[in-house]
Formats: structure tokens, C-alpha cells, sequence
């Protein structure tokens, strides 16, 4: 797409922010039962995509059928609507009107006092107004009640459960037979806590999938609703292997954190795993513009104190982001004598170690606030990517020097991790890992952690600073977090999370050198090669 003068139009720019790859994996070490699992939890994942389409948008298919322009369908497929998730949700189709906050999940003409005071008229509305798996709805009287989602999405959900129950009957390994079996109950019932036990429970599985209402970062007005996404996963034992020691060190690190004793009170769950995966399918939320490359999950914070939780690497999707992106952000935003130390084993540690540090901390207020996720409400998602990022590098640093990493050079963690800021400040205000990086860029940047030469707007390193200022931040977070401060983790990140113009001018050298800001996937069973 480009105009007479050969100029991109806006719609191939923003299409060409995106690079595909095509998810593929090994498959050899597969039973033919396992393969042939493949498909049906690929299509229980696609009734994920119905209905997480229905909660950021609806109807789908009159905004796509009322679009001309084969680009903008495709752009709008991509971001699941017509708001531009790397462009702080920027509506790239006319006439459609800004982003609702609360997405489909709550009435478009809500304000936020009519669903405190709707929500404060009893605890048992409020618990259900509130409640991850439920849509806000006006009832007959244009008051608001809550519709659950199995009630709301009864039949792609149905229809999910009937796949999953069909893989389940394949399944060899018990672990996984019986997971498929609850999760599938779980999908029709809104209550998970079973089926979360039973997947934490399962270690010897060779395939994987993880389906449901998970993540709440569409949810803009409050933070409170789940949206559906799914991953279909291979497991790589190999590389599992190398990572399953690092789980074991968790207590000692919760105990080593840079703060009061107060906030790091919680125990992290002693049989929490880690895991490298090849991702074959993305659904939903996990598939909407940038892609997760690793997944620390469940969220269900009783869960977590009771069992921990499981890291999951997602192996080729982050080799993808690093060799089409990462690098060629290094070089150009990194200083020539810096560019050695941009290293692929560095950067899956850095992601490995972010998601391990979502284990520390604490889950609960220290003040009899709640959850921290409820005291934060909103600004929590950003606010825990922040966590996980500084406390991810501290746990590098400290492995280190207690000789657990001892082949790893912790400059290539540090350099890689500056490149990696820069790629993940380019997904935007919208993303909280995009505010999360913004905000450690401008915390890193007023304690000298890098110096920009401004000849050629290069970046070095300064690694003792650097170390200094990752334990200051860790030590701020922490200490919003378990304060359940509202109005303080506000502020921060209002302050914070602001791209300068001097920075945006570099990041912007990077959209001109044609550098992809994130990946889409070619993805399904003839990509695996398991089509007739
Ligand atoms: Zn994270």
C-alpha cells in the first residue's frame, strides 16, 4: 500500500508495525493421542477470540463489514478494534468515538459514582458488581446488575467445555486429563480456583493449554474484569530442565528484598515452577497487538499463597521479538562498545526473571487494604509490570554474585534490558508494560543509569548506577504496592510514565528505519502441519 508518490499511506505504517512469524514447533516428541489434541484445543481456543470480541467490542461484525479498506480490516483483526493498542487507543476508524474505559464490560454510560454507589448498596452486590467473571449490566429499572460470564458467553463457552472434554478423553498423562476435565466444568460455572489447583498440580505434561477469563488489563475503568484469551503450548523439557532449579531459590530471594520486613511478610509458594514452552495458538486478549512472550500465572491470589505459580516461557515467540526486533533496536539506539553485550540468553533470563519476580512481593496490603490488585485498582497492572521488571534484574544480580549464574556476564543483562525498554515503551500509554518501562526509563534516566550521547542519541550503560537505581525503584514499588496506596501509585506513574520529546525522537528513528514494534502470528494446524 503506498500512494503515487511512493510514500506509505498511514494504514501501511501502522500495518507495517507489525511483523508475522509463523508459530511453529517440533512435534516428533509428540503421541500420535497428542497430536491428535492439537486441534481440539486449538478449537476450543477460537471460542476465546468469539468472546473476548465481545467484551472489547460488539458487534464484531458490523465494524468489519462497514470497512472498505482490506488494510484497515486486517489493522482492526490485529487490535480487536478499532482503537490502535500502540497508540494509547487512538480510534484509527472514523466515526467509531473514543475507547470506552470499561471496554463491553460495563454499561458505555456508567460513571464510575453510579457503580460505587450501586456497588456499595450491599457487599453481596458490591462482591458481584466487582467480580472478575461477571458484565456489568442495566437491569429493567436502568439500575446495574451483573450478568456472569458463563451466563453472558453461555454458548461459546459451552462449546469450549465440549472440546476440551473431547482432549481430555486423548489425554495420557492424568495430570492433564484431569485439568481439561475441571477446566472445562470451570468455563461452565465462572469458578476456576479447582481447575487452577489441578494445572499448578500437573508437571510431566508434554502439551499445554491455558483458557479462560484471565487478565483484567482491558478493563481501564476499574481493573476488575477478566478478559478470555488462550495459549496452546508445547512444552520444551530441555530448556524446562535448565529453568526448574531457579524456582527453588524463591524464598531466599523474597527474604533478600530491599525493604522493611513488613513487606515481604508473604511466603511464595515452595513448589512454584518454571517452564519453557513453544507457543502453537493465541486467542483473545493474549493475541490483541503485542504478544505476550511469558505468562506467570494463575492470578487468583488464594491460589498463589496456597500453590504459587507457574512461569511460563514461551521459547519461539520470544526468540521471534529478539532477532526481529531487539536487535535492531540495539543497534541503533545503543552505543557501538555496548553492542557486544546484547546477547539472546540475556534477554530470556531478563523476560525469565521478570516472571519469577511477580512471585515476590506481596499479594495482600500490609494495612488491611485488600488485595493489592483491589487497593490499586486501575493502576495496579502497570504498577506489578513495574515489580516485575526491577525486582527480575535484582534477582539476576543477586544470582550472580551468590555464583548461581556463573557463566552469565551481567552486562548483557543490563544492556539488553535498556534495549529492551526501549521495545517496550513503543507499545504505548495503552499497555501497562508500556507505561511500567516509561516510567523506568525516566526513574533510570534522573539517576544516571545511561547516558544519551547527543551526537549520534546513542545510550551506554552505567552498571553501578544502574544496580543502585534497579534497588531504589524495587524499594518505591514494593512499598506503593504493599501500602495499597492509591493516590501515591497514581501520582507516580502520572509523573512517571511520560515519554520526553527527546526520547520519543529516538524511539522514532526506530518506526523510520522500518524496526516492527511487535509480531503477529501465522498460526494453526496446517502452520503444524496436523491440516488433512
Ligand atoms: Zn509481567
Amino acid at each position: 500500500m503506498a500512494d503515487e508518490s511512493g510514500t506509505p499511506s498511514p494504514m501501511a505504517r501502522k500495518l507495517g508495525q507489525y511483523t508475522p512469524v509463523r508459530l511453529t514447533a517440533d512435534l516428533s516428541g509428540l503421541s500420535e493421542k497428542e497430536r491428535r489434541m492439537l486441534p481440539l484445543l486449538i478449537q476450543a481456543a477460537q471460542e476465546m477470540d468469539t468472546i473476548f470480541w465481545r467484551q472489547v467490542y460488539s458487534p464484531r461484525d458490523s465494524l468489519l463489514g462497514a470497512i472498505g479498506d482490506p488494510g484497515m480490516r486486517r489493522y482492526v483483526l490485529i487490535n480487536y478494534g478499532p482503537w490502535d493498542r500502540l497508540d494509547g487507543n487512538r480510534a484509527f476508524v472514523s466515526g467509531v468515538g473514543a475507547r470506552p474505559p470499561g471496554a463491553e464490560f460495563y454499561p458505555r454510560d456508567m460513571s464510575k459514582d453510579e457503580f460505587k454507589r450501586a456497588a456499595g448498596a450491599s457487599s453481596a452486590a458490591g462482591n458481584a458488581l466487582r467480580g472478575l467473571y461477571t458484565l456489568v449490566r442495566r437491569d429493567s429499572a436502568g439500575g446495574l446488575r451483573a450478568v456472569p460470564y458463563h451466563e453472558a458467553f453461555a454458548e461459546p463457552s459451552r462449546r469450549a467445555a465440549a472440546k476440551l472434554r473431547e482432549a481430555a478423553a486423548l489425554a495420557e498423562d492424568p495430570g492433564l486429563r484431569r485439568y481439561l476435565e475441571l477446566r472445562a466444568r470451570a468455563l461452565e460455572t465462572d469458578d476456576y480456583q479447582a481447575s487452577d489447583l489441578a494445572w499448578l498440580d500437573m508437571k510431566r505434561n508434554p502439551i499445554d493449554v491455558v483458557i479462560g477469563p484471565i487478565e483484567t488489563y482491558d478493563d481501564e475503568l476499574f481493573g476488575y474484569k477478566a478478559a478470555h484469551e488462550a495459549y496452546v503450548l508445547i512444552k520444551d523439557r530441555e530448556w524446562s530442565d535448565r529453568l526448574a532449579r531457579y524456582a527453588a531459590l524463591l524464598p531466599a530471594l523474597q527474604r533478600g528484598l530491599p525493604v522493611p520486613e513488613a513487606y515481604k511478610r508473604e511466603k511464595p509458594g515452595a513448589d512454584s515452577d518454571l517452564n519453557a514452552y513453544d507457543a502453537v495458538y493465541y486467542t483473545g486478549q493474549s493475541n490483541a497487538g503485542s504478544k505476550t512472550i511469558a505468562i506467570n500465572l494463575p492470578n487468583d491470589e488464594q491460589v498463589q499463597l496456597k500453590k504459587g505459580t507457574r512461569r511460563l516461557q514461551l521459547k519461539n515467540a520470544m526468540r521471534a521479538k529478539f532477532d526481529k526486533i531487539l536487535v535492531p533496536i540495539a543497534e541503533e539506539l545503543i552505543a557501538d562498545d555496548q553492542q557486544s553485550h546484547i546477547d539472546f540468553d540475556a534477554f530470556f533470563a531478563n523476560v525469565m526473571f521478570h516472571e519469577v519476580a511477580h512471585g515476590l512481593g506481596v499479594k495482600n496490603t500490609i494495612n488491611r487494604r485488600g488485595t493489592v490488585r483491589e487497593a490499586l485498582k486501575e493502576q495496579a497492572g502497570a504498577l506489578e509490570e513495574g515489580k516485575a521488571d526491577v525486582l527480575g534484574l535484582y534477582m539476576v544480580t543477586r544470582l550472580q554474585q551468590q555464583g548461581e549464574l556463573a557463566d552469565a556476564d551481567l552486562d548483557d543483562n543490563y544492556v539488553t534490558y535498556l534495549a529492551g525498554i526501549f521495545r517496550s515503551i513503543r507499545f504505548g500509554a495503552s499497555s501497562a508494560h508500556g507505561r511500567a518501562n516509561a516510567a523506568q526509563f525516566s526513574f533510570f534516566e534522573e539517576r544516571g543509569a545511561f547516558a544519551r550521547d547527543s551526537a549520534g542519541g546513542r545510550y551506554r550503560v552505567d552498571v553501578p548506577k544502574m544496580r543502585a537505581a534497579v534497588d531504589a525503584l524495587a524499594e518505591q514499588i514494593l512499598r506503593l504496592q504493599g501500602d495499597g496506596d492509591y493516590a501515591a501509585a497514581s501520582r507516580f506513574l502520572a509523573e512517571r510514565a511520560v515519554v520526553s520529546p527527546a526520547v520519543q525522537r529516538d524511539l522514532d528513528r526506530l518506526g523510520s528505519r522500518g524496526i516492527p514494534v511487535d509480531i503477529i502470528f501465522e498460526q494453526g494446524v496446517d502452520v503444524l502441519g496436523l491440516g488433512k
